[in-house]
């Protein structure tokens, strides 16, 4: 699964690096779909029945798998964006918030910053949590501790992590907040994309007419941040990050091990 995480990780370092006022959703897309077939893979949201793009582009209060538009990006919007590739069979998935700043409204850009990072840090939180885990339910301990000790933001519960392999979405659930189940052992030869979607306000959720778009119902603006990462017999491996996870992990005392 490293080949697919990398091109997964190209995708998105694609869109990081285009990202601003002016550019649309559509350009972004055009941009990850490049970056994926040029590691020789393809993108792996094509292949759910009925999606056409290569990636989900959220912005501002819709929370997942947005469509992407041609709406232009615009001072003050946020939006996450999400994607993956499938190469040689097997799946990567990730996904990181971009805020695009608003010169007349510094306040705002600033809390909208705030939001992206209490969510980034609250994956890493889990990640970390995922190297010294016996069991996967704690990672959604670590998770939702992480935003309630430092926001009243909400942690949606409608839309978790999942297991990851063959298919991009598999067996186990990877939950952002505490459940009456330990869940199966962390052990190695276990993948999962760790996603938590954290709401500056409510966390119930609208379907859109398009069938798609998920907006969170009051409104509040969202953030997402996800990777995909490896248990192994050394360590764990952020398998969609070029480093492994390392200037995320480190901070927090967890060093990833190459997958041998
Ligand atoms: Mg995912």
């Amino acid at each position: 699964m490293i080949e697919p995480g990398l091109a997964t990780a190209a995708a998105l370092a694609a869109m990081r690096g285009a990202v601003a006022a002016g550019v649309t959703p559509l350009e972004l897309d055009a941009l990850a779909e490049e970056a994926i077939r040029a590691r020789g893979g393809a993108p792996n949201f094509m292949l759910e029945p009925g999606y056409r793009h290569t990636i989900c582009a959220n912005v501002n209060e819709h929370v997942v798998h947005g469509i992407p538009t041609d709406r232009p990006l615009a001072p003050g919007d946020i939006v996450a964006l999400d994607a993956g590739a499938v190469l040689g069979g097997w799946n990567g998935d990730a996904a990181f918030t971009a805020v695009i700043p608003d010169p007349r409204d510094p306040e705002r850009t600033a809390e909208l910053q705030r939001l992206s990072d209490v969510t980034e840090q609250a994956m890493w939180r889990g990640i970390a949590r995922l190297a010294t885990a016996k069991h996967l339910n704690e990672v959604g301990e670590a998770v939702s501790g992480y935003v309630r000790g430092h926001s009243d933001y909400g942690v949606l519960e409608d839309y978790i992590g999942h297991g990851i392999g063959r298919s991009m979405h598999e067996d186990p659930p990877v939950f952002n907040v505490p459940v009456h189940r330990r869940g199966p052992e962390v052990k190695p030869g276990l993948v999962v994309a760790i996603e938590p979607i954290i709401s500056a306000g409510g966390i119930d959720t609208d379907i859109e007419d398009d069938d798609w778009t998920v907006t969170i119902s009051d409104g509040s603006m969202s953030a997402q941040w996800e990777h995909s990462v490896a248990v192994h017999a050394g360590g764990i491996w952020v398998l969609t990050a070029e480093d492994g996870g390392a200037a995320g992990l480190e901070p927090l005392g967890i060093t990833p091990v190459p997958i041998p």
